[in-house]
Formats: C-alpha cells, structure tokens, sequence
C-alpha cells in the first residue's frame, strides 16, 4: 500500500490523509488525481488557499520565469524588486480603488503569524491585554491566536492556560431572538460585568473552520460601531475569507466597515505558496524596529504570484461577478437538497462561495463526505461537531465541473440516505464519477 511510509514515519497529529487516504499525484485547475490516474474535483481548494485553483498557467509562468532570472527568492525584509512591485500592485488596484488606506506588514508565512502580529498590535496600542473573540473563531494554533480560537480540540493541545480573551456569542449563536450586539454592550457598558475592557474584538466574517456561519453585514456594522464606543480596535481576520472567496476582493466590503487592521494569507500569493500580511490603519503603526519578525516574510516567489494573481483577476469586476454566480449556483443546489431531502435535516449557510450544508446528524455530514470522496470529489467537514458539509470549490472552477461535483454531492446523500435520487431518474454509479483524467 503506498501509504506505508506515512502510517509509519509520520506523527499521529496528521489529519487530511485520513478522510483522503490516496497518494496526490497530479493537480491542475479544480481537479487533482492520483497515482492511479482516478481524477478528483477538489472542494477543499488547501481549506480556501487554492482560490484560483492549482497551478493556474499565468501563475506558474511567471514563478517560472521569475526563478530561471535568478530573482531573489528569500529576502528577509531587505528590498527587492519583486517586494517593490507587490505594493504598487497591492496598493493601485486593491487598496486605492476601494480607497482604503492601510499600512502593510509582512509577517512569518502562516496565517497564524499574522494574527500574532495583529493582537500584539492592538494591545501596544491601547496598552490593555484583553481581546473579544467568538464562539466558533478559528484564527489559528500558535499561543496568541490559539487563545483566541474557540474549538476545544485546538485549545487543550496547548498544554498551558490561554488568556486574555473573553468569548462573545457570534451573530445568531443563541438563534434570531438574541441580538448578541446589545449582548456585549450590556457587558461592556457594566463596570461589574467581571469583562475587563478590550483592547480590540477579532471576528471573520464567515466562519471558516467554525462551521461557515456567516455575521450578517448589519451585525458587521454595529460591530464596528461597537468598537467605536467602547475604544476597542477592529480587527477582520480575513484569512479564509478574504481573497474573493465571498465574492468581493474583502469580505466585508458589503457591510461597508472599514476594519483598523486586516489580516490576510491563505490566497493571498494565488499559487499555494506562504504569505502573511497585516494590515493597519497608518495612525496604528507603533512597532519599534523588528520588534515582531519571521524568518520567512519576505517569501519573493509568493510576492511575484500574488502580483500576478492581482493583476490578472482585479483589474475589473468580471472575476467577482463570476464568484457571485457561482456562490448562487450552490447555494440554490443546496438549497434544493436540503428541501428534496428532509431526512437529512439539512439548513444552508455562508455567502458567496463559502458554503455549508448543515445537518443536524454529524454522523450523516461525515458519511455524505466520505461517499462523495469514492465518487470523485474532495470535501471536507467543520463546524464544532463537524457537522457542516463545507463546500470551498476553487473560484476559477469551470460551471460543468461545478454542478458534477454538487450532483456527485448530491448522489453520496441519496446512498447514504437510501433513497433513490429525487433530481434524476439515475444514480450514476459512486465510484470515481469525477474522474477525468
Ligand atoms: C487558516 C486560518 C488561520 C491560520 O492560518 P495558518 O496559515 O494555518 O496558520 C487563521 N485564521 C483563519 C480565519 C483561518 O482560516
């Protein structure tokens, strides 16, 4: 078996490999394939860094030809002309059209990083050492953003105690009839309500890892306007869903907030490859000279492919029109299972293409991933009880592709299930039916 070497020499923190126990070959646009040449239809897209699918040609040519000039590839944070280009680039058409006005820091690879950055940021600059996080928050497994994570799986790892954050019910975490905003305000405002005053809130704005619960853009705005009466630093982890993966080049560009600092990695370099960036608004700038840095921020070859990414997909409104189109498709796709198959008590979340189907039998949510895997598709579970089927398709996936990934989706369901498809006369038969190799 060609997975031998794994089973034996590689810890037991491996994750991935189990719910896709084949040898990756091969991978290219929205598909992969494996050793036997069986092809996959990936809904994983790296848990959202694969936003432009695998090895996109312009990419890799221009990281090829980048390579063979013997540009720099590590640089620390020394400048170099492939660093130089990324922020005019970074700057003219993501940061000015939107008139968004930030500095950049780059930080170790690892989205992680980033937020590591950003929460020491924040407390330099109101010199108090609490932070909001929320129910579900994934923002990493390092110590500070690990304490600002919520899953119990990630947190008892640490081994120490994990503070400084209080936890705050997300948007609709205690259903409609709570506001949650006049939830914390209540609290903040209460000099007895035992919560010492933040320095900042971190939020996503669609839950990633958390089980893709997406904040409302109203409650986004009151959120911001939160932060604003009670002193306390915004902070937008948009690492998962930033990137257009919700359909704008940031998430909360529809709630029309205006964060004090971003951070951003996954897709940001649109080939894969490691980078961090920390966005802050100028006034924010405090750090002292290399006072926070990585060995690996200056990652030129990421730095030359998220140059191109932006200049081939964000010069103009098609590729997020195109996102918002797609992001339609599978939600009224769900939808539709979710109505076609009441047995599955199903509900539908996320925006764009950020999308879950929610059942409230984790059981079920993990059978349907593993049928859809024998069926040619690649998807995995999250939520707390990883009971949401999470559907992270590459962005650039071509609309066939699409609908045979939702229908193989669709017919892992109906086996699971026992029932005939109720869309069409024939179940296709389950294995390998994304095989195109
Ligand atoms: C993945 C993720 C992180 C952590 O990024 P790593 O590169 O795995 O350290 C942080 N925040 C969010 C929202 C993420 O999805």
């Amino acid at each position: 078996m060609s997975l031998s070497i794994f089973n034996k020499l590689e810890s037991e923190v491996r994750g991935y490999i189990r719910s896709f126990p084949v040898l990756f070959t091969k991978a290219k646009g929205a598909q992969l394939w494996d050793e036997n040449d069986n092809g996959y239809i990936d809904f994983l897209s790296g848990a959202g860094t694969l936003n432009y699918g695998h090895n996109h040609p312009d990419l890799q040519d221009a990281a090829l030809s980048y390579i063979k000039s013997d540009g720099v590839i590590h640089g620390l944070d020394m400048a170099t002309e492939a660093k130089k280009i990324f922020m005019e680039t970074f700057d003219s058409l993501v940061l000015q059209p939107r008139s968004m006005n930030y500095k950049l820091q780059f930080t170790g690879p690892t989205g992680t990083n980033a937020v590591e950055a950003a929460l020491k940021l924040a407390r330099q600059v109101k010199g108090r050492s609490n932070v909001i996080s929320f129910t579900n928050g994934f923002h990493g497994v390092s110590g500070g953003s690990l304490a600002t994570t919520g899953n119990s799986k990630f947190r008892e790892a640490a081994g120490v105690s994990l503070g400084n954050v209080t936890f705050m019910p997300y948007c609709g975490y205690f259903g409609d009839s709570v506001d949650t905003i006049d939830y914390m305000d209540t609290l903040l405002t209460d000099k007895s309500s035992g919560v010492d005053h933040p320095a900042a809130v971190i939020v996503e704005t669609v839950q990633g890892e958390g089980g893709v619960n997406a904040a409302s853009f109203e409650w986004l705005k009151r959120l911001e306007s939160l932060c604003k009466s009670h002193d306390m630093l915004l902070i937008v982890d948009d690492i998962q869903a930033g990137c257009g993966r919700t359909g704008s080049f940031f998430s909360f560009e529809g709630a029309n907030i205006s964060p004090d600092i971003i951070t951003l990695s996954k897709s940001l370099s649109g080939y894969g490859l490691p980078m961090a960036l920390v966005l802050m608004k100028p006034e924010l700038d405090v750090w002292r000279v290399g006072a926070h840095n990585g060995t690996f921020r200056g990652n030129n070859l990421a730095f030359v492919t998220a140059t191109e990414t932006i200049k081939k997909f964000w010069t103009d409104k098609c590729f997020q029109e195109s996102v918002k189109r797609k992001g339609t498709i599978i939600e009224s796709r769900l939808q539709n299972m979710a109505n076609l198959y009441p047995e599955g008590d199903f509900s539908v979340r996320g925006r764009g293409m950020m999308r879950g189907l929610r059942s409230t039998n984790p059981e079920l949510v993990h059978n349907i991933a593993a049928a859809a895997f024998e069926g040619g598709v690649v998807v995995e579970t999250s939520g707390s009880k990883d009971e949401v089927l999470k559907i992270l398709a590459p962005l650039v996936i071509p609309d066939d592709l699409l609908r045979k990934g939702l229908s193989i989706i669709e017919d892992a369901i109906a086996g699971i299930l026992n029932v005939q498809s109720r869309t069409r006369k024939n179940i296709r038969p389950l294995k390998r039916a994304g095989g195109v190799s």
